[in-house]
């Protein structure tokens, strides 16, 4: 079918403060309207920005969204923040199932779904994260990984005006590693199939992101990628500049 159409995301991870509104303004002052006409561009600070960015790219094309939420609307969860609670704020998207909160607060897919299932209820596209360790794929396990990740992930009736996958190996995050295109392709046409298989034809329209040290020199060639239909950016969505030279290879 059609080529989805692009969405360029930057994950700021637990980077940022108020100073840092020049950082998003700088991007929302560099996108042209010809490629805000071409592509989405979304920005996920912490939580504690989500706010302020938003008010700032009220009436922009920039959306603004979270790094995760809580499953439940509201409750006894000290520290949690719902997916009502940044869609108030301004937020469209949220970033779910991150492989740093998979790790370090040993999320299951079990959880990442509900997240997802959460962030629908609220009105936020969920962008459901997966993606092989370093062990796994010396293993030969990336696609059987991958497979058992989003079967878990993926909420029944999810569609692509809900849900984003973007596809991480962990390996490549934060460590200028990058699979090659071939292996790119290969994992990026298995997700989707497996989305055709559980969602039918809505299942070509749901967006597959490429993220892992994706940079302005390796954007161009990784996007062109069949089935990637945009980059999930870390490191590299902290500086405008090189946020919009991501966004530019498309
Ligand atoms: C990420 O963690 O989502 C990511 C893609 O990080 P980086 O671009 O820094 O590798």
């Amino acid at each position: 079918g059609l080529r989805p159409r692009p969405l360029v995301a930057g994950n700021w991870k637990m980077n940022g403060t108020r100073a840092s509104l020049p950082v998003l303004e700088a991007v929302i002052a560099g996108l042209t309207p010809e490629l805000a006409s071409r592509i989405d561009v979304l920005v996920c600070p912490p939580a504690t920005l989500v706010g302020t960015f938003a008010a700032a790219a009220a009436g922009t094309p920039v959306r603004i969204g979270g790094q995760d939420v809580h499953a439940a609307p509201s409750g006894a969860h000290t520290g949690c923040i719902a997916a009502e609670m940044l869609a108030d704020l301004g937020a469209t998207h949220t970033i779910v199932g991150h492989s740093e909160r998979r790790a370090d607060q040993h999320e299951t897919d079990a959880q990442v779904c509900a997240k997802a299932l959460g962030a629908r209820r609220a009105g936020l596209v969920a962008i459901i994260c997966v993606g092989e360790t370093r062990e796994e794929r010396e293993a030969g396990r990336t696609l059987a990984v991958v497979r058992g990740q989003l079967a878990g992930s993926l909420p029944d009736g999810a569609t692509a005006a809900d849900t984003v996958i973007a596809y991480e190996p962990v390996w490549a995050i934060g460590t200028g590693l990058t699979p090659t295109a071939a292996d790119v392709a290969e994992v990026h046409g298995l997700i989707r199939r497996e989305l055709q298989a559980r969602l039918g034809a809505e299942g070509d329209r749901v967006r597959i992101l490429y993220g892992g040290s994706v940079k302005p020199s390796n954007a161009a060639e990784l996007m062109a990628v069949p089935n990637v239909d945009g980059a999930l950016v870390g490191g590299a969505s902290l500086k405008a500049e090189d946020f919009l030279g991501i966004a530019a290879a498309y």
